[in-house]
């Protein structure tokens, strides 16, 4: 029975999802020692509001599926490989009977990894065996092949102080700067192309700006289903009069609340931006002063969106030349205008050249610095800004400081009392796959990611798995991943522990521990302590507070910021003033990050995606998400009530594509592209613009990235997943 909220106790915390980092408070029955709801909780940001995932989403925690116990695989199970008949490419993207919903709740959720298959491969540990274990092959490869045989994958998931102690450890025990997470298949061209025009990586303004703006523009974003809390407001701001353009080739719903929806072709947002741009310069709606005053470089942006009158412009994005400038007027004209963005913006290989072109459109206008204005990549995970800010990536210290510069690693080799830290940036998750493959990567240490779902082309990450020479898995549950493991440590799930979180708007949370962790299952930040301690580090860190208040000593951004002056509702950096001041809204009003304080405009030139449609596969697959779910499904599709709503893979296809080839509503077809091929059931849907179809990439037993391609993008180093070649067709049909 649910008591009343009097008899629970309250815990407050932030939720897990998405990069809105909604503040939230799970009561809790200690009796029972479960959380009975959650409710959201006031916060500048959020201000208590949820979406379905932070309301309901909690319940995984308890699933009898945890892991509990570090677990060595057995020697008769070499040589490595995946352990279930899925994983292993054996009806490979084949439905499997208990993939349907309904089937096996509790003990095995469909479409998740067979316990039952794996377990019997692996054997119980202690912790002293299996850390010594990983510290001895670790150390063991590191000796032989040196610091480019090392690699880490660590999480948005984790805290900041977790994401912090975990790079430390592989840049000053392993000498390498090997080491990413899920950034790069998210915002890494946005972080690129913001550092190289502002010298920031983070957004300029806050997602709750929106009601001092005239006109914003959502674009490359599904806000709805992706950053449902943030969505609210952007409609809320509608209704009191701000403008909304939504630009995307995808009718979500969000278009059904914009005053202007450019529905684009896939892969063509250059080409619309420079028209816009062309449109603003000709019409004299841009910002003369601030050009002159504030950036750098508009003459050469100018010579270049020269080339793209309207009509061009229309020609390559299937949007109408008037609309364009339609577009270019609502937007030169206002007062003040934000642009809001998301993957579909980031994740192709012109994902930099994309995010180029939204800086020069914000520049040009002089809407960058006021409230109201600004520049707002809409971060994916809970902590992937966080993950970023502390150095999870392998070009930057913590606080963005260049890895392969000699002043910042002399000044990182003192605060960390160490020498000879990798002097050269390091590979990014698409590389390291590419250098297991090639011999150059031995031995990785994976915390929280998923790469056999979260990856482009798994195919061919599976093949990289399985030659790895050790690969130590630390994560709640046993993942696609886990498979591949030489050794599997059981973490905590952020219900567990404590710990810092930095959402999108630059807000750091504190996280509180709600319940006790299952069985043996150890905080990630304290594992990574346990193993640094055996690979002789000198590290005795006693609370995530203590890891916090070194990283402030080490990241400028975060400068004032303590674990204790968080308080309730987080505060935003830059903060002057913690004590009395919820920190800076409104970036660069004055002068920008940059050496010379201009925003640098950066031209770019249409290019089309690398793989285009054809004959054989005529449709252009773009993957994503769903409001129910999450990344690779390990948390949301063992979460009762998530999984009800939404229990199995879709392709999303507009009704002419599915009449075309004979297929209805509802039934079960076969996609594929160069790469692989998964069996789905289709929806017809008129949000789909005609010759595209769309996949969430979340369904183990319908992996959309077995079809998607690994191309990345030459600067950010992001793959293109929203832009492949794939044919739908019925069963049995080609
Ligand atoms: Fe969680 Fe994002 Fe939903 Fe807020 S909007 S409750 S942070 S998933």
């Amino acid at each position: 029975p649910i008591r009343p909220r009097a008899e629970l106790e309250q815990v407050e915390s932030v939720c897990p999802y998405c990069g809105v980092g909604c503040a939230l408070t799970y009561n809790v029955d200690r009796e029972r020692g479960a959380i009975s709801f959650a409710e959201g909780r006031d916060q500048p940001g959020s201000q208590g509001r949820l979406c379905v995932k932070g309301r309901y989403g909690w319940d995984y925690a308890a699933s009898p599926q945890r892991l509990t116990v570090p677990l060595i695989r057995r020697e008769e199970s070499y040589p490595k490989g995946a352990l279930s008949a899925d994983v292993r490419g054996e009806g490979n993207g084949k439905r499997r009977k208990d993939d349907r919903p309904g089937k096996d709740r509790g003990r095995k959720p469909g479409g998740l990894v067979d316990y039952d298959e794996v377990l019997p491969h692996f054997r119980e540990a202690t912790w002293d065996e299996a850390l010594d274990l990983v510290a001895r092959r670790l150390s063991g490869i590191h000796a032989d092949g040196g610091p480019g045989a090392i690699a880490g994958f660590g999480s948005a998931k984790c805290s900041n102080e977790e994401a912090y102690l975990f790079q430390k450890l592989l840049r000053t025990r392993f000498r390498t700067n090997n080491i990413d997470h899920c950034t790069r298949l998210c915002h890494a061209s946005s972080v690129a192309a913001l550092f190289e025009g502002i010298g920031s990586g983070a957004v300029s303004t806050t997602y709750g700006d929106v009601v001092n703006a005239d006109v914003v523009i959502i674009t490359g974003s599904n806000p709805t289903a992706n950053h449902p809390v943030a969505s609210s407001f952007f409609k809320q701001a509608r209704r009191k009069g701000t403008k909304i353009i939504y630009i995307d080739p995808r009718a979500s719903t969000v278009s059904e609340h914009a005053d202007v929806f450019c529905q684009l072709k896939p892969g063509t947002d250059v080409a619309f931006y420079n028209g816009v741009m062309h449109e603003v310069i000709r019409l004299g709606l841009f910002d003369r002063e601030f050009i002159a005053n504030r950036t750098s470089n508009y003459d050469e942006l100018a010579r270049t969106v020269a080339d793209y009158p309207p009509e061009r412009a229309a020609q390559i994005t299937g949007v109408p030349a008037e609309q364009i400038t339609e577009v270019a007027k609502l937007w030169g004209g206002a007062g003040a205008g934000i642009i809001y963005w998301g993957m579909g913006i980031s994740q192709h290989t012109t994902g930099t050249d994309n995010a180029r072109c939204l800086i020069a459109m914000c520049a040009i206008t002089g809407n960058v610095g006021k409230p109201g204005s600004g520049l707002h990549p809409l971060r994916g995970q809970n902590n992937v800004q966080g993950a970023s800010d502390v150095g999870l990536i392998p070009m930057f210290y913590p606080d963005y400081q260049k890895a392969d510069d000699p002043g910042v690693r002399e000044r990182f080799e003192q605060a960390w009392g160490v020498t000879g830290l990798d002097p050269d940036r390091g590979l990014t998750v698409t590389e390291i796959i590419g250098s297991i493959l090639a011999g150059g990567v031995r031995g990785m240490y994976m915390l929280g990611e998923n790469p056999f779902l979260s990856d482009p082309n798994i195919n061919k990450v599976r093949k990289a798995l399985s030659t790895l020479d050790f690969l130590v898995v630390q994560d709640i549950f046993l993942t696609e991943t886990a498979e591949f493991a030489d050794v599997i440590l059981p973490a905590t799930s952020y219900l567990e522990k404590d710990g810092s979180y930095t959402n999108t708007d630059r807000r750091v949370q504190r996280g509180r521990k709600v319940l006790d962790p299952p069985g043996q299952a150890r905080a990630d930040w304290e594992i990574v302590q346990d193993l640094a301690q055996r690979l002789g580090l000198d590290w005795h860190y006693a609370h995530p507070g203590e890891v916090f208040d070194e990283m402030v000593a080490v990241m400028p951004s975060y400068a004032n910021l303590s674990y204790d002056n968080l308080g309730l509702s987080g505060k935003l950096y830059p903060n002057d003033d913690p004590e009395h001041s919820d920190g800076t809204v409104v970036m660069f009003d004055e002068s920008f990050n940059t050496d010379d304080g201009l925003a640098h405009l950066v031209p770019a030139e249409w290019l089309p995606a690398k793989e285009l449609p054809d004959a054989e596969f005529p449709l252009v697959l773009n993957t994503g998400r769903l409001l129910e779910h999450w990344h690779t499904g390990s948390m949301t599709r063992r979460s009762y009530a998530l999984d009800a709503i939404s229990p199995e893979a879709e392709v999303y296809m507009h009704p002419k594509d599915a009449a075309d080839r004979g297929l209805t509503h509802g039934e079960i077809v076969r996609a594929r592209s160069r790469r692989g091929e998964i069996e789905l059931k289709l929806r017809v849907s008129h949000r789909e613009a005609l010759g595209n179809c769309f996949i969430a990439f979340h369904f183990r037993e319908a992996a959309a990235n077995l079809l998607t391609i690994d191309e990345i993008d030459p600067t950010g180093k992001i793959p293109e997943f929203k832009f492949c070649a794939v044919q739908v067709e019925a069963i049995g049909g080609r």
